[in-house]
């Protein structure tokens, strides 16, 4: 499976472009080889670093570092996710394993930037649960209880209060949290790779064709060279299926997401100047839409099975153009054509939105499927991964492996019926919301 991607992400586009950029072209050997620089690939390799100064730490990605789902989402680093029912206890001890699990992300990603000194336009503005259907009351209500009983700030809010706070009268309900950051996601994980250590060797543009092990071994084939190393992460998330990791357990999603140019100074009176915000919807395939520091607007209302993974330019196109009324619904007074690039994603998914956060196999690891949180639990279980590849334990990864593990996937057909549909079903729900 090739990766390739669109060149159309805004928040690439504000990044100065690499110059540095080193593929593989001969063979190598390794002590550990890292294959993904995404925020859990580069984590890794941060931590590898630290642990490991003297020995050889390969890291590798099939495109630009940094330059595939981690540039290119919507900039949420969340705290709390919204889930339907948890009323039982059950389910909320459940709720709690995977709320602690966000906020070890959370404190992972501010201990990089403080140490690092990053500008990532880091804003701890909380973040808005929205939909335009008064009925999505009873949802929010339980969330509500939820937040209540372990202890989140929040707040219900109705159209009016919104409407001040955002500037736009589509929504009617919202549950706002007073915890949840924005910030540039391109910019944070360039961060990411500007501070690679010297002892990282990284090969961009170097796509890992097959890898098998030989007794202590693993052998990996690029398409200009190999290299055998002892130990291999794998952090390639939404590619890990087609190299054979955990294939019963994760699938690749594609999502697309559309950004506006800069507002001038009158749009932005048309929509009263509000300070940046973040909406997440309540029904799933609704739309999320944000704002950033410099007055654009993001909005991604697509999560779909694509085959290939990348869209073409057609396909871009028919997004942007759903994302342009969805910006248009919510935003009526603004210009019908402020939309200045759109773009996809991959992303993986497991049946039960857990993460898979495991050793494979002797010296082999590997780390992915975070949903909607992968901004703060990819840069967590990156780090972790590379202390458990170390035979190393640690309060963090024994939060981690608390959680509920994957489960299996249905074989095919089933699997791509059930997907399929599930999707069509959750669309249909929030067509109004998209
Ligand atoms: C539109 C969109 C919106 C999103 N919004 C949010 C959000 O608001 N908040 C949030 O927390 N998360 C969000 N996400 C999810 C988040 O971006 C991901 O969870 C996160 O980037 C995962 O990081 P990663 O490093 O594991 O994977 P990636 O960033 O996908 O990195 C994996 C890397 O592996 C490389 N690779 C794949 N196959 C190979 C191969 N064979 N050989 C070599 N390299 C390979 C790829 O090129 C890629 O660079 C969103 C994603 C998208 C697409």
């Amino acid at each position: 499976m090739e990766v390739i991607n669109d060149n159309g992400c805004s928040w690439i586009k504000d990044l100065t472009p690499r110059t540095n950029v080193k593929t593989l072209k001969s063979n190598e050997d390794c002590d550990w080889l890292i294959i993904g620089a995404g925020y859990t690939g580069l984590s890794a390799a941060r931590k590898l670093s630290q642990l490991y100064p003297n020995q050889k730490i390969i890291l590798v990605d099939a495109q630009l570092a940094g330059e595939g789902a981690s540039s290119r989402n919507s900039g949420y680093l969340v705290d709390t996710t919204l889930n339907d029912g948890f009323t039982s206890n059950k389910e909320l001890e459940n709720y709690k394993k995977k709320a602690d699990i966000y906020a070890l992300g959370i404190n992972a990603v501010k201990k990089f930037i403080n140490e690092y000194q990053v500008d990532c336009d880091w804003n701890e503005c909380g973040k808005y649960f929205a939909s335009s259907k008064s009925e999505d009351k009873k949802i929010l209500t339980n969330f509500s209880n939820t937040l209540s009983q372990l202890g989140y700030e929040h707040n219900l809010l109705f159209k009016n209060e919104i409407y001040k706070r955002l500037g736009t009268s589509f929504y009617n309900i919202a549950l706002q949290t007073k915890g949840g950051i924005l910030l540039h996601p391109g910019k944070l994980v360039r961060a990411m790779i500007d501070i690679l250590p010297s002892n990282i060797c990284l090969y961009e543009n170097s796509h890992l064709l097959n890898w098998n092990k030989n007794k202590d071994t693993i052998l990996c084939n690029f398409k200009n060279g190999n290299i055998n190393t002892k130990k291999i992460i794998f952090a390639t998330n939404g590619f890990l299926k087609s190299l054979g990791i955990k294939s019963n357990y994760n699938f690749p999603i594609t999502l697309t997401a559309s950004m506006t140019r800069s507002l001038t100074d009158e749009e932005f009176k048309l929509i009263k100047e509000p300070r940046e915000w973040g909406i997440l919807p309540v029904r799933p395939m609704g739309a999320t839409i944000r704002t950033t520091k410099d007055r654009r607007i993001l909005i991604r209302n697509t999560a779909e099975v694509h085959n290939p993974f990348k869209m073409s330019k057609s396909d871009l196109e028919k997004r942007s153009i759903n994302q342009k009324i969805g910006i248009k619904k919510r935003f009526p007074q603004l210009p019908n054509d402020i939309i200045q690039s759109s773009w996809s994603g991959i992303v993986s998914r497991t049946r039960n939105s857990s993460q898979i956060f495991e050793k494979i196999d002797k010296n082999i690891f590997a780390a992915g499927c975070y949903n909607g949180s992968g901004i703060g639990v990819g840069t967590l279980f990156g780090e972790q991964i590379a202390i458990k590849a170390s035979n190393e334990n640690t309060k963090e990864i024994e939060t981690i492996e608390a959680r509920n593990k994957p489960n299996r996937l249905p074989p095919q057909p089933f699997l791509s019926l059930g997907v399929k549909s599930r999707l069509f079903y959750e669309r249909l729900r929030a067509r109004s919301e998209i």
